[in-house]
C-alpha cells in the first residue's frame, strides 16, 4: 500500500466516524514559541489547553511535521525523519479513553477490503499507566491480548506541558517485528529504543488538572472538566511496517531517491553499513529540504533557515563521502518532488522557486568546500614540514580558522585528516569555539544592555593617535 494511500485511508476512515478533517498547517509552525510543527495537535493547542472552544468536537488532520531533535537518529534508528507525518485524530470533550482505544484498534486491525490496514491484532502490544484501569479494560475488550498490556509508572508514560494544567497518561501502541529483530519482551518491558518493537502511534488523554512540580512529580488536583484525546500515529511507520520493508528510509515516498544517490555514486545500498547511513540520510534530508523550502524556509544562519542550511550540507557531505563531489540535487529533488507531489501538488507547482532555492544552497556550499579544501591542503602541507618525524598535528587554532574563516566544518577538517594520517588538537578547537561562543553571548548581552564593548575602538584611536594625542583626521571622503 502506497504511503499516499494509508494518508487516505486515515482521512477517509476518521470521516466516516463523524470527525471534521482539517488540512495540514505549514512546517513553519503557527505556535510561536516553537520553530517548527513537531506534531498533529500543534495547531489544535487552545483547544487541547481549554484557552479556546474548539469550533469541532471530534477532528483528524495529517500533519506535515519537523523534528530536529531526531536529525542524529536519521539512517541509524530504522524509525527516525527529520520529516515525517503524523497522522491524528482528536476529540475536545467528545470520546474519551475507550472511544479512542476502540477507534485505534478498529483502524489498525480493520480488514483492508472496509478500510482498515489489517495488521494482526496478536503483533499489537500497547503500553499504558499502571493506575490506567479504564485503558488495560478497554484494551483487552477491543481484542488487545492481556500479557501485551504493558504497565509503565508515571515517570515513563505521563504527558503535561511542564507547567500547571492539563496532563494525563498515554497509551501507545507498538508493532512487534518479530523475533529477528530481537528478544520477546519480559517482564512488562517493551524496549522503546531496540528494533523489535515498533512505536506506531501514541493516544494521549488529557485527563488531569495537575499542580507545581518537577520533572513527573506533581499532585494531580483533580480532573478536567473537558477532557481531550490527542493522538499521533506515524504515516512513515506504518507504511514501512505495511510495505514489508526494514525501515522509513525504503518506503516508496524516500527510497527512489537513496536508489538515485546509490547510482550516483557507484554504490550498491545493502552493501556496507556506513554508506547505508549516508545513502538514509540523504533520502530523508532532500525530502526534508524539499518540504521546509516549499513551505517558505530559505536557508540562513539562524533559526529555521539554519536548519535547512544544515539539512542541505548534510546532504552534500553524505554524497561527498560516497564520493560524490559534483551536485546532486538537480538529480536528487525532483525525484522527490515527483513521489512527495501525490499528497502535496503544491512541490510540483512552485517547484521552480524550490529548485532555484535548493541548488543555490547546494553550489554554495560546495564551492566552500572546495576552497576550504585548498586551504585544508596547504594548512596541512605546513605542518608537515613543521613536524618534522614527530606525528603531525592540526592546531587548535588552524582547525578553528578553517571553521570560522572559511565556513569549513569540523568533522569535514577531522574526516580528511585522518585520511591523511594527520591528527587535530580538538580539544583547543573546542576551547577556541567556546570562547567565540561566549564572546557572542557577551555581544547580545551589550546589544540588549546598550553597554557594547567599544575598547576596540579605544585602541585603534589610540594606536592612530599615538602617544602625543595627535588629533585623527578622516580623509575617506576625499582619498582611498
Ligand atoms: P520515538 O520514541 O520512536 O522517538 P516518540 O515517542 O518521540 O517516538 P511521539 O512524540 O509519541 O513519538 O509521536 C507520535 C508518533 O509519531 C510516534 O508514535 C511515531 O509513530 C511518530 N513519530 C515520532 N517521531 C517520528 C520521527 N522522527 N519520524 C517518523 N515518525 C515519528
Ligand atoms: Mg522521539
Ligand atoms: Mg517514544
Ligand atoms: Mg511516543
Amino acid at each position: 500500500m502506497r504511503t499516499a494511500e494509508i494518508r487516505q485511508r486515515w482521512l477517509d476512515y476518521f470521516a466516516s466516524k463523524d470527525h471534521a478533517i482539517v488540512p495540514s498547517v505549514p512546517l513553519i509552525s503557527p505556535d510561536p514559541s516553537i520553530l517548527f510543527t513537531i506534531a498533529g495537535m500543534v495547531p489544535f493547542i487552545p483547544y487541547i489547553l481549554g484557552t479556546q472552544d474548539a469550533p469541532w468536537p471530534r477532528v483528524a488532520s495529517v500533519q506535515k511535521c519537523i523534528r530536529t531533535n531526531d536529525i542524529e537518529n536519521v539512517g541509524r534508528t530504522t524509525r527516525h525523519g527529520t520529516y515525517f507525518q503524523m497522522m491524528g485524530n482528536f476529540s475536545f470533550g467528545d470520546y474519551f479513553k475507550t472511544g479512542a482505544i476502540e477507534l485505534a484498534w478498529e483502524f489498525l486491525t480493520g480488514a483492508q477490503e472496509s478500510g482498515g490496514l489489517g495488521l494482526d491484532g496478536d503483533r499489537l502490544w500497547v503500553t499504558i499507566w499502571n493506575e490506567d484501569a479504564e485503558s488495560a479494560d478497554a484494551l483487552v475488550r477491543v481484542g488487545v491480548d492481556p500479557r501485551h498490556i504493558v504497565r509503565l509508572t508515571r515517570e515513563e508514560i505521563f504527558w503535561d506541558t511542564g507547567q500547571p494544567g492539563p496532563a494525563g497518561p498515554c497509551a501507545e501502541w507498538h508493532y512487534d517485528r518479530g523475533p529477528e529483530f530481537g528478544p520477546e519482551a519480559e517482564g512488562g518491558t517493551v524496549d522503546p529504543g531496540g528494533d523489535r518493537y515498533l512505536e506506531i502511534w501514541n493516544l494521549v488523554f488529557d485527563q488531569f488538572v495537575r499542580g507545581e512540580g518537577r520533572g513527573k512529580d506533581y499532585p494531580l488536583l483533580g480532573e478536567l472538566e473537558r477532557k481531550a484525546i490527542d493522538t499521533g500515529a506515524g504515516l512513515e511507520r506504518i507504511a514501512y511496517l505495511l510495505q514489508g520493508k526494514n525501515n522509513l528510509y525504503e518506503i516508496d515516498e524516500v527510497f527512489p531517491v537513496i536508489e538515485r544517490a546509490a547510482e550516483l555514486s557507484g554504490r550498491r545500498y545493502g552493501a556496507d553499513d556506513e554508506d547505508d547511513v549516508r545513502l538514509r540520510v540523504i533520502g530523508d534530508h532532500v525530502r526534508s529540504s524539499l518540504m521546509l523550502i516549499g513551505d517558505g524556509v530559505t536557508p540562513s544562519n539562524e533559526g529555521r533557515g539554519y536548519v535547512l542550511r544544515r539539512l542541505v550540507r548534510r546532504t552534500v557531505r553524505s554524497m561527498r563521502l560516497l564520493g560524490v563531489e559534483e551536485a546532486a540535487l538537480p538529480e536528487l529533488l525532483p525525484i522527490s518532488r515527483d513521489l512527495m507531489s501525490l499528497s502535496y501538488p503544491e512541490v510540483a507547482s512552485d517547484f521552480d522557486r524550490i529548485a532555484q532555492v535548493a541548488y543555490g544552497e547546494e553550489d554554495a556550499f560546495l564551492r566552500t568546500l572546495t576552497a576550504g579544501t585548498t586551504i585544508f591542503e596547504g594548512t596541512v602541507t605546513k605542518a608537515k614540514a613543521a613536524a618534522g618525524d614527530a606525528g603531525v598535528v592540526l592546531s587548535g587554532e588552524q582547525a578553528f580558522a578553517l571553521h570560522d574563516t572559511y565556513g569549513f566544518p569540523i568533522d569535514l577538517t577531522l574526516e580528511m585528516a585522518a585520511e591523511q594520517g594527520v591528527s587535530v588538537d580538538e580539544q583547543a578547537f573546542r576551547t577556541l569555539m567556546q570562547a567565540q561562543r561566549d564572546r557572542a553571548r557577551a555581544d547580545a548581552l551589550a546589544k540588549k544592555t546598550g553597554h557594547a564593548d567599544t575598547s576596540a575602538y579605544q585602541q585603534l584611536h589610540q594606536s592612530l593617535s599615538g602617544e602625543h594625542g595627535a588629533p585623527v583626521r578622516f580623509v575617506g571622503y576625499t582619498d582611498t
